[in-house]
């Protein structure tokens, strides 16, 4: 086995190969490289912040496999109860966690900003594939799925080449391709707010995506509270309930990106409910309490390792 590493989309980005293919790994860091240059809202120049950019003014033009993400966010974003919002941008740059943003903003800037986070405001045209955001300071923010997708992508590119097996790590967004010959992958779970090296529990995975989302990753305290990175566009708040992580093991990366967002929203009851009746996605949750929660382990094994719980 092989390992590769860099830093993409500001954050850490591991590679394994089934052996050494240094071309293969360049290959696989200029895809990331191209889809996130199409798809990060922190550089003036992507292709997103072109359609954010002309807000209120003129649709945008899309390459097919952006207007289909772009569809299905917008349509997870419309479901009932979703706290998963892709119109969150202004929010988001509003409270700025994980870059400059220390303290809450103001009230009227969270309320300015609340007045266009609306997705019914993301006009999409299927004959033109394109997408015009109805109000000026609109913003669409792909920061909740913009990993998984790509990690597919990875693992589809990776497959067309034949690797046998392989592990990308997108900061912690994890999709392997089927598995090493003798064991499954291992994949850590962090202990919550712990040392990177704390793990709460070890997944055994074979082909499958493990997705987390958290609030220990990217926070800030402020007398005493902690404001973390998922907003709520209802009260322009960090959502506040009882997890402090989900953990998502699919098929695919962009559909566990979108449902540990999601699932995060919802919280344990009615998560463990959802999952239920959605065998194909199974979850570990990490609640403020400590405990650890699998829907169920029909595609994974979950080994506790966080005996203090
Ligand atoms: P990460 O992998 O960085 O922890 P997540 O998948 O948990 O990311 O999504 C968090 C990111 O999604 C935020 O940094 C922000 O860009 C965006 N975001 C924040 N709140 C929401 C929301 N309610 N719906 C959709 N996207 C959100
Ligand atoms: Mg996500």
């Amino acid at each position: 086995m092989a390992d590769y590493q860099a830093v993409m989309m500001g954050s850490p980005i591991r590679l394994s190969l089934s052996q050494e293919n240094p071309q293969r790994a360049r290959e696989v860091f200029q895809l990331i490289k191209q889809q996130e240059a199409l798809l990060t809202v922190n550089r003036a120049d992507s292709l997103l912040m072109t359609v954010n950019r002309a807000a209120g003014l003129h649709p945008v033009v899309v390459p097919n496999a952006i207007f289909q993400l772009v569809s299905l966010a917008r349509q997870v974003s419309l479901l009932p109860g979703s706290l998963f919002n892709l119109a969150i941008g202004p929010l988001v740059k509003a409270w700025r966690i994980g870059f400059s943003g220390q303290c809450p903003p103001p009230s009227r800037q969270i309320d300015k900003a609340l007045a266009l986070v609306d997705p019914h405001d993301i006009q999409l045209d299927p004959d033109t594939h394109s997408i015009f955001l109805r109000k000026p300071g609109m913003e669409i923010d792909l920061g909740a799925i913009a990993k998984g997708y790509i990690a597919d992508k990875v693992c589809q590119y990776l497959q067309s080449q034949q690797e046998p097996y392989a592990l990308i790590n997108l900061g912690g967004n994890i999709h392997t391709l089927s598995r090493p010959v003798d064991h499954p992958w291992q994949i850590g779970l962090r202990k919550p707010f712990s040392s990177p090296h704390t793990l709460s529990a070890r997944l055994a995975v074979s082909g499958r995506s493990v997705v987390t989302s958290g609030i220990y990753e990217r926070y800030f305290l402020h007398q005493q509270r902690c404001y973390h990175h998922i907003l709520d566009s209802r009260t322009g708040y960090p959502l506040d309930n009882d997890l402090l992580s989900v953990t998502v093991v699919s098929e695919s990366s962009l559909i566990g990106d979108i449902y540990s967002t999601l699932l995060y929203g919802m919280g344990v009851e009615q998560s463990l409910a959802w999952l239920a009746h959605h065998p194909e996605i199974e979850a570990v949750m990490i609640t403020r309490r400590n405990q650890i929660i699998c829907s169920s382990q029909h595609h994974f094994q979950c080994h506790v390792l966080d005996l203090n719980q």
